[in-house]
């Protein structure tokens, strides 16, 4: 019998971090075998067609932004785009009110009518400045002070990590900027577009390419001995990369409520209502907003964390990020082995960072 031949790369995981490693190298002219446990391509990122014909995100809403002209040029291959800039209305006092807080907000929720000068004069009046800001309540309590921090934030936090403001880094609020305008953009990237045809259809493409064999539904576990390679590169947890031998990384879960709704053309006005202090959900999201599609009904999802399941967000805090540095360090000693990706790296990564951080990792093997 003859030997199998070894490929260059064996890639665990196909969502971004593995699918653009595995292009990039496979463009090269490298040899890749990818696999991935689930039984579809696209990681966390994966959509499909619902029962009633409706495109979902079953892991959750993902909305494409960035500043990084070279990874929508990357990504550019392998789609076309739609324009869509995501907004988000939170449920607070009977009210829908846009968050991120800017000054409809503000003169919504005090009955108040303030100008852009007089919201951004209340904004400094309110808020209470601190030095240094290390934890997510810093954030919070130095840009819009505590009443607007207990209605907006403190609920939403408790829901999605389990943990207060006060024992998240400071990373994790200050995803969300305070504004005294009315821009209600969630995001203010240069570029936030979607696949015009979904995220699948870009992976599908992205991987479509004769040096690269993809395997779902097949684990790390069975595939290490079973497929002779020079080199891997991990996206997993990276914990479950060491038998979680110095302890189990915290990772947020959450569990999806997919619904649809027959006839009903709109469910709400904005992709995504959040609910900071009512339910245990802690957003709703409705995808036709998302992915403009036509249809006669509506499909959403509601959101509910727990800390049990699949792993979806690290959880940013010092004593973990410590944990973290010492699993890196035994990374930085294996050989012939590359971690890149949201679990790997354990960081709070969007996917356009996910892309850029895949593209360098992947250059450095070609260098
Ligand atoms: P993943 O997509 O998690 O892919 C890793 C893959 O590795 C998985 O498919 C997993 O099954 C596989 N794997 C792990 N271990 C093994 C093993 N032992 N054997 C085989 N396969 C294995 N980002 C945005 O930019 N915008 C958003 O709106 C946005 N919304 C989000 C909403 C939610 C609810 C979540 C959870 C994330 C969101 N993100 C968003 C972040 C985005 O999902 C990530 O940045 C991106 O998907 C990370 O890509 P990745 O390849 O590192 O990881
Ligand atoms: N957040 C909040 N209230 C909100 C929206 C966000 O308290 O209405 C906080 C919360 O801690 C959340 C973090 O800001 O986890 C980041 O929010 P983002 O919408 O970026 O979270 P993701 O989409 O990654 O789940």
């Amino acid at each position: 019998m003859m030997a199998c031949a070894s490929v260059d790369h064996l890639i665990v995981g196909a969502g971004f971090a593995g699918s653009v490693c595995a292009r990039v190298l496979a463009d090269a002219g490298r040899s890749v075998h990818l696999v991935e446990r689930r039984p579809h391509i696209g990681g966390n990122a994966y959509d499909t067609h619902d029962a009633a014909g409706v495109l979902i995100h079953p892991y959750g809403p993902h909305i494409f932004h960035t500043q990084a002209k070279r990874v929508i040029e990357f990504l550019s291959r392998f789609t076309d785009w739609r324009f869509y800039e995501h907004r988000v209305l939170a449920e607070v006092d009977g009210q829908l009110l846009p968050i991120p807080i800017n000054r409809t907000t503000l003169n919504r929720l005090y009955g108040l009518n303030l100008s852009e000068d007089e919201a951004a004069a209340f904004i400094d009046r309110v808020r209470q400045p601190r030095d240094p800001i290390k934890t997510s309540e810093d954030v919070v309590l130095n840009s819009v002070g505590p009443d607007l921090c207990e209605r907006f934030f403190r609920g939403y936090t408790r829901k999605q990590w389990g943990l207060d403001l006060s024992e998240l880094s400071a990373g994790v609020a200050a995803r969300i900027p305070t504004r005294s305008n009315d821009d209600d953009r969630y995001f203010t990237d240069t570029y936030q577009l979607m696949p015009l045809n979904g995220y699948t259809a870009l992976f599908e493409r992205m991987l479509a390419h004769p040096g690269i064999q993809v395997e779902t539904g097949v684990d790390f576990a069975e595939a290490r001995e079973r497929i002779p390679h020079r080199h891997l590169i991990y996206t997993g947890p990276i914990d479950a990369y060491f038998g979680h031998r110095l302890g189990r990384l915290p990772y947020r879960s959450l569990s999806f409520e997919h619904e649809h709704l027959p006839g009903v053309e709109r469910y709400q006005p904005v992709g995504t209502v959040n609910q900071p202090n009512q339910h245990a959900y802690t957003r709703t999201t409705e995808f036709k907003h998302i992915t403009g599609q036509l249809h006669s009904g509506t499909s959403i999802v509601r959101e509910y964390p727990q800390d049990v399941g699949d792993p979806y967000y690290p959880v940013p805090r010092p004593e973990n990020e410590a944990l973290f540095q010492r699993y890196a360090q035994l990374a930085d000693a294996e050989q012939d082995v590359t971690f890149v990706g949201r679990l790997a790296q354990y960081r709070y990564y969007n996917m356009d960072q996910i892309v850029a951080a895949a593209l360098k990792a992947a250059e450095s093997l070609l260098a």
